[in-house]
């Protein structure tokens, strides 16, 4: 799964909240793992799904 966040993120802490292994919160943005190999990637799908800016991209590989 890779994972990327765009700059239209006002770094609410939603995704950190829902799937803190792959998203921190730093100042008002988040930094995203890259490419994570998620141990509950349904947590990840959830923090794109709920992100009030719609800032998260998943592909699957
Ligand atoms: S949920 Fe979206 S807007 Fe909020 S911190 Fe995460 S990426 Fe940024």
């Amino acid at each position: 799964m890779y994972v990327s966040v765009s700059n239209k993120c006002k770094g609410c802490g939603v995704c950190a909240t829902l799937c803190p292994e792959v998203f921190d919160v730093c100042g008002s943005f988040v930094i995203a793992n890259q490419e994570h190999v998620c141990g509950n990637e349904d947590s990840c799908i959830d923090a794109a799904l709920y992100c009030p800016q719609n800032a998260i991209m998943i592909k699957e590989y």
